[in-house]
């Protein structure tokens, strides 16, 4: 049965760590993959979530099957978190949410729908963008395209090309959008860059899918999460997928959301209904834990003020830890403007190091980043900057 299997190549990134775990290296550092540590080089296990637990400890529950769609508390939570408690599309229930494993699983849960209502349609995503975008959507059945956004000599977004690709688009594609700390190479739009993107997307009839997988780590909840309410603004549905993997720092619960913004009430509870289908035939209804971690944080007003000031330290910290990267390079002697480092959003930075560079990197100093230069700065830290610092230079 099995003969004529082929190997599969390694995740990407995954596959980097499972190369780091096994490098001997005592200083090796690893910025591969997209996880924030605190100064101590710690996985955070925020303080909300540790008062969430003990309260829910305190009163053990038997685990029933949850509802297709999640916990409703949760689902309510993300609603308000991604278009506001009291915004219009909450209030009108139009918004059909659904709890899901992961951003991931929003992702694929909102592809696999997609395909069931706009079969023919194209996919478009960023140019480069975060590498399970395009086998989510091509294992859902779409042809993947690219709309372009990276300007590597620029070092930022190109813009005009952006909105060229988007006016290219046959109408009813399907675009991709990093909703903030566009990942890899953590440059974002500004504002009003994003008026004029919705204004093609809504002149051409696109589809818009945006990823929210970093909500809080560039500028604050509500700066990030401000998109939401322009391309609601512009009177258009769309998908949003959200992930409190990093938010939360609850990579292995497994907790995210799809939205999906309807026309009006009863055409949400239409979209509801297929979304249960697409979920019922997958895994059939979410974990618990994860989901009831979340709730019980933002829907209570003192744990979600602290979740906010958690965030907020990431955040802090990882803006720092760019300062201190362009500080360290010069100091280093590496004679080239770093200072695109600052400018840059999010967890990532795209370094703009080649691949020999990057290879050089892991296999002479183990300081792990992807072949394209992508190094995630929220592994950086007090202890280990200097030792990354001085590795960079040496091989630029
Ligand atoms: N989208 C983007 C852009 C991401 O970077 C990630 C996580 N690396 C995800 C989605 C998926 O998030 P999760 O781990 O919650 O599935």
């Amino acid at each position: 049965l099995f003969t004529a299997v082929e190997m599969a190549p390694r995740d990407p990134i995954l596959g980097l760590n499972e190369q780091f775990n096994a490098d001997t290296n005592p200083n090796k550092v690893n910025l591969g993959v997209g996880v924030y540590f605190d100064d101590n080089g710690k996985l955070p296990l925020l303080q909300c979530v540790q008062a969430a637990e003990k309260t829910m400890m305190a009163t053990p529950t038997a685990r029933g099957y949850l509802p297709i769609d999640g916990i409703v508390a949760y689902d309510n939570a993300v609603k308000s978190l991604v278009f506001g408690a009291d915004s219009e599309p909450v209030k009108s229930g139009r918004v059909a949410t659904v709890q899901a494993i992961g951003g991931t699983g929003g992702l694929k849960i909102g592809a696999d729908f997609l395909k069931k209502v706009s079969p023919n349609a194209k996919v478009l995503i960023s140019d480069p963008s975060w590498e399970n975008h395009r086998a989510l959507f091509t294992n859902a059945g779409f042809e993947v395209g690219t709309y372009a956004y990276y300007d590597a000599e620029k070092r930022g977004v190109n813009f005009e090309g952006f909105l060229a690709s988007l006016n290219a688009a046959a109408p009813g594609t399907i675009v991709v959008l990093h909703a903030c700390c566009h990942n890899p190479t953590g440059y974002d739009i500004t504002p009003a860059q994003w008026d004029q993107v919705i204004a093609v997307v809504k002149a051409k009839n696109l589809t818009p899918f945006l990823d929210m997988a970093y909500q809080g780590f560039g500028h604050g909840i509500a700066e990030d999460g401000a998109v939401i309410g322009k391309f609601v603004a512009a009177g258009l549905n769309f998908f949003v997928s959200t992930s409190f993997s990093k938010s939360f720092s609850l990579y292995g619960e497994r907790v995210g959301g799809l939205s999906v913004l309807c026309a009006d009430k009863e055409e949400a509870s239409r979209v509801l209904s297929q979304l249960k289908i697409v979920i019922r035939t997958n895994y059939s209804n979410p974990p618990i834990h994860g989901g009831a971690v979340v709730a019980a944080v933002l829907n209570n007003p003192e744990l979600r003020a602290l979740w906010e000031k958690e965030l907020g330290e990431m955040r802090v910290r990882i803006k720092a830890m760019r300062q201190k990267l362009v500080d360290g390079l010069n100091a280093a002697g590496v004679k080239q403007d770093m200072s695109f480092i600052t400018q840059q959003i999010g967890m990532f930075s795209y370094s703009g190091l080649t691949k020999d560079q990057m290879e050089r990197l892991r296999n002479e100093f183990g300081v792990y980043g992807t072949d394209t230069g992508r190094m995630c700065v929220a592994a950086l830290n007090s202890k280990n900057i200097d030792y990354v610092c001085q590795a960079i230079a040496k091989v630029i």
